[in-house]
C-alpha cells in the first residue's frame, strides 16, 4: 500500500487522502470540489528571495528552520 496524507478541507471539512508522490500539487476536494492547498511533507530548501513569497501565500502552518554557514 502506497503511503498517503489526510488533509481536511478548509472549506467543507471532509477528509481528503493525499498520496505521497503528490506533495507539492493542490488538487481538489473531494467533496465539495474546493482548491486544496499543496501539501508538503518534506523539507522544502527557500533562499531569501523564495522563502516571503512562498510563507505569505500558503494557507497551512509553515515550520522554519534558519540556518548560516558561519
Ligand atoms: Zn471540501
Amino acid at each position: 500500500m502506497a503511503l498517503s496524507h489526510v488533509m481536511h478541507c478548509p472549506e467543507c471539512g471532509a477528509a481528503n487522502r493525499i498520496p505521497d508522490d503528490k506533495q507539492g500539487v493542490s488538487g481538489r476536494c473531494g467533496a465539495c470540489k474546493a482548491r486544496l492547498p499543496a501539501l508538503y511533507t518534506k523539507p522544502l530548501v527557500l533562499d531569501d528571495t523564495a522563502f516571503d513569497p512562498f510563507v505569505s501565500s500558503y494557507r497551512l502552518p509553515v515550520l522554519a528552520e534558519f540556518w548560516a554557514p558561519w
